[in-house]
């Protein structure tokens, strides 16, 4: 049977961020990829000046652009199947809108995927259903950092993967992608050893969105694909800067740009063996 992989991102970015390398090894290997992204990421800070005009608060065009952008990213991993939630309008708009980050005005727009209800897990189970994945990847409770999106699609996911076992496909194994605080620590370290010459600056924060060593389940080796999502990255450059091994967002803080990924097995059992972090994804699974 074929491998089958659904990533359920909140924003175009996201997927390369978090699960980049692991999508393009996966599509390398013959698997099916499906990616869904819930918004065209509206509320995003835009890095490149000559798209600035396309902000939330002036033309309100950058989640349009964004698309693109998401084409090229995806076309850099190999990845061919990309959705967006609940399909787009005329205007090549998604139907559920970028909330904005936690406290923003636009948390409380009606069409903020924060506020999306059973019409997003619907929306959800439709895909899962005609997918048919034995493996879903999103992201945790707290949604990584805390962004209300990455929350919700936690929530949908969760939601729609119940729903679709009641539906006729039951979905094997879910993962949460996660970022690991022992790395991140040493990677900032890293980087402020770097003094002068460090690409972009070195964070302050305690890493409260970062998941401890113990808690992760599982490692995928994508270190052969680590230039296909470097290109990917880079692709969405209204939103990543990349220098090298290191890549930034629009608050400046450099992180390194790793092959290897690491997740939380949330549904399903990790195949560990003598300790050792689960490496495949579909691992345990009769595919
Ligand atoms: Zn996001």
């Amino acid at each position: 049977m074929t491998r089958r992989l659904l990533l359920v991102h909140a924003h175009p970015d996201d997927e390369s961020i978090n699960t980049g390398a692991t999508m393009a090894k996966y599509a390398a290997e013959g698997a099916a990829v499906t990616l869904v992204t819930c918004t065209l990421g509206d509320e995003g800070e835009i890095l490149l000046p000559e798209q600035a005009h396309r902000a939330a608060d002036r033309d309100d065009s950058l989640g349009v652009y964004r698309a693109g952008e998401l084409r090229a990213a995806m076309a850099a991993l190999g990845v061919t199947d990309v959705r967006v939630l609940g399909g787009l309008t005329a205007e090549g708009r998604a139907r559920w809108r970028d909330s904005g980050m936690a406290g923003m005005v636009s948390n409380a727009r009606a069409d903020a995927f924060a506020n999306a209800g059973s019409e997003a897990v619907d929306a959800l189970v439709e895909i899962i259903c005609e997918v048919q994945p034995q493996v879903v990847v999103t992201y945790d409770s707290r949604g990584g950092y805390g962004h209300p999106d990455h929350i919700q699609a936690h929530r949908i996911t969760h939601a729609a993967v119940s729903a679709a076992a009641a539906a006729g496909w039951r979905v094997s194994k879910v993962y949460a992608c996660a970022r690991v605080l022992e790395v991140e620590q040493q990677d900032r370290d890293r980087l402020a050893a770097m003094g002068e010459g460090a690409p972009f600056r070195a964070g302050d924060d305690d890493f409260f969105w970062a998941v401890p060593q113990w808690a992760v389940t599982t490692a995928v080796d994508g270190e052969a694909w680590l230039a296909q999502k470097a290109a990917a990255l880079a692709a969405h450059a209204t939103q990543v800067s990349v220098a090298g091994q290191w890549y930034a967002l629009s608050d400046g803080v450099g992180a390194a740009l790793r092959g290897t990924e690491w997740f939380t097995c949330e549904i399903g059992i990790p195949q560990r063996v003598d300790g050792a972090l689960e490496s495949d994804l579909f691992a345990g699974l009769e595919v």
